[in-house]
């Protein structure tokens, strides 16, 4: 994979690279492609040959930093009540920590846009399902409400307005008693261009999110999974998150 012409410079990069034997080789950044693929035309479905998926480098995710965060609020039109714990949150950052060690890893967790959804599985009226690419999505017209998708989620991925909601984006019409979650930027996507996180990620200079087809050999993200190890999260639930992990 080339070396990411965006980074601060060389020196930088690889001093940075140096300080620990788990990043990626010297010189190796996540860099996300500026365009995942052609745009897919509006009457054209969504394709199994094709299984989009993100790579998160957690040595370079920086515990202070928020920016797929704030990204992802600005894109979907998540304006919070001030209220955390009903506000709506389609990316957290989150704290793991090694319990013997204490060494600890901050990274970003979303919808895992598993291969196997449980919440698809149990939502009872379709709502929740799987597009044929691998995004999971949320129907809202069909939605009721009932909340089973978020307690089948293994990883609190899902919100639910709770409110009247108000100034919403448009590429992100939402309901009051619906369920919500990542989309991967699906409007984005099949637009060709990669999700709002990425995007911010790459801006900031960190290089930590690299978004592609996992099964495109061409892809970056295909060749990096194939090269370094990688881990889903929870893989033991045999969920096959399309989110994957490097450095946990
Ligand atoms: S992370 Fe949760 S909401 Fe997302 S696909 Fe998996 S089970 Fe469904
Ligand atoms: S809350 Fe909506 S999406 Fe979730 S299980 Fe119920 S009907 Fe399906």
């Amino acid at each position: 994979m080339s070396e990411n012409c965006l980074s601060p410079t060389r020196r930088g990069l690889l001093k940075a690279a140096a300080g620990s034997a788990a990043l990626l080789a010297p010189g190796v950044f996540l860099l996300a492609a500026p365009s995942p693929s052609k745009a897919r035309p509006d009457d054209t479905a969504t394709d199994s040959s094709v299984r989009w998926g993100l790579l998160v480098d957690t040595n370079r995710c920086d515990q202070e930093c928020t920016a797929c965060v704030d990204a992802c609020k600005e894109e979907m039109g998540l304006i919070g009540k001030g209220r955390p714990a009903t506000d709506a949150q389609y990316i957290r950052k989150v704290e793991l920590a090694e319990p013997k060690t204490g060494f600890t890893r901050s990274l970003p967790m979303m919808c895992q846009h598993c291969s196997n959804p449980p919440c698809a599985d149990v939502c009872p009226t379709g709502a929740s399902f799987k597009r044929a690419d691998g995004i999971v999505l949320v129907d809202r017209h069909i939605c009721i409400g009932c909340r089973y998708c978020m307690m089948a989620c293994p990883y609190k991925a899902r919100s639910f307005a709770h409110e009247k909601l108000e100034d919403q984006a448009a590429n992100n019409p939402r309901g009051k008693g619906c369920v919500e979650a990542c989309t991967l930027c699906a409007h984005r996507v099949d637009a060709g261009i990669v999700p709002a996180c990425v995007e911010a990620c790459h801006a900031k200079g960190r290089g930590a999110m690299l978004f592609g087809d996992l099964q495109n050999p061409e892809h970056a993200i295909t060749q990096v999974v194939a090269q370094y190890p990688t881990s889903q999260i929870r893989a033991d639930l045999k969920t096959d998150p399309g989110v994957r992990y490097h450095g946990i």
